[in-house]
């Protein structure tokens, strides 16, 4: 591999939730002014500069990627432009039909932040009264066969309320992807996989390691469907820089800098200049340069 695989394209830092656990992609966090929106027109060049290198798969996310109002022009053009595989990380909120419809005609598939199957536990974690309309949106999703599954924020090794979660991911065959909360203090004392790995095995059919710092059960329903569940060990708990290469993604965010490390930012790279067709080739060096420079956490 010499090349980023993925591309995490931040459309925005803004978000109408105010998570506890949000790291935010490595942006400062949204204050409520000081919004930023990566442009359709920069993102189309970027992407088109990009094109004879072994990127795979872009990943859009934010904060809240829909907020940018180019969000789902973006997603529309590289659906019909490229063949690079397309997700995108979101808590559906600004969603309408005709958005749903849209996405129905693409292959993108949804990574939907579910924070907690508890009505009055999802207000005190997003500070926000849309968890109705949360549901709503994941059964409208399903209805027009747009792809999804959740992802749910492990934020202490106290797996009680994932257990609660449970039958609604049975009932509706959703897929889900635990995260473990990475902050200062669980850096220093990662205890997340004690209690949630012996129960994920002792209620699977089948389980692998999959050698990229996920872990996947393959889980019966009552109705005998099949769910699945990865824990996604975050590299950076033991700074594990093979891991986090061989995984080969890279940050864009809306101010244009190229963002290799999460936690460290201060080796970031910027496209502080036009981005026309005629740079394209200065745009490509910039992110083999990230690409060589990323040697250590
Ligand atoms: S390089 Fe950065 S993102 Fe990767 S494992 Fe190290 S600290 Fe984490």
């Amino acid at each position: 591999m010499s090349f980023w695989k993925i591309l995490r394209v931040l459309t925005t830092n803004a978000c109408n939730y105010k998570c506890v656990f949000c790291h935010n992609e490595g942006q400062d966090k949204f204050n409520g002014s000081n919004s930023e929106f990566l442009k359709f027109e920069d993102f189309k060049i970027i992407i088109q500069s990009l094109e004879d290198t072994e990127l795979k798969e872009v990943q859009f996310s934010g904060g809240e990627p829909f907020m940018n109002p180019e969000t789902l022009k973006m997603i529309q053009w590289l659906n019909d432009n490229t063949n690079l595989e397309i997700g995108c990380a979101t808590n559906t909120q600004f969603f309408t039909d005709e958005t749903i419809t849209a996405l129905s005609k693409t292959r993108i598939n949804l990574h939907i932040q579910f924070p907690t199957y508890d009505k009055v536990r999802f207000k005190s974690i997003t500070k926000s009264d849309l968890y109705d309309s949360l549901i709503l949106n994941l059964s409208k999703l399903r209805k027009e066969n747009v792809s999804f599954s959740l992802n749910y924020v492990l934020l202490t090794p106290n797996i009680d309320d994932f257990k609660h979660l449970l039958p609604f991911l049975y009932d509706n065959t959703i897929s889900l992807k635990l995260l473990p909360y990475v902050n200062d203090k669980t850096l220093k004392h990662n205890e997340f996989q004690k209690e949630i790995i012996p129960f994920l095995d002792s209620i699977s059919c089948q389980h692998e390691n999959q050698n990229n710092g996920s872990l996947k059960w393959w889980i019966k329903t009552p109705s005998d469907k099949v769910i699945t569940i990865k824990y996604i060990n975050s590299p950076c708990f033991k700074f594990e820089f093979g891991i986090c290469k061989n995984y080969a993604e890279i940050r864009l965010t809306p101010n244009l800098e190229i963002q290799s490390c999460l936690i460290n930012t201060e080796g970031n790279l910027k496209l502080d200049f036009d981005l026309t067709h005629e740079n394209k080739k200065h745009i490509k060096d910039i992110f083999e340069t990230s690409w060589m420079n990323f040697t250590h956490c």
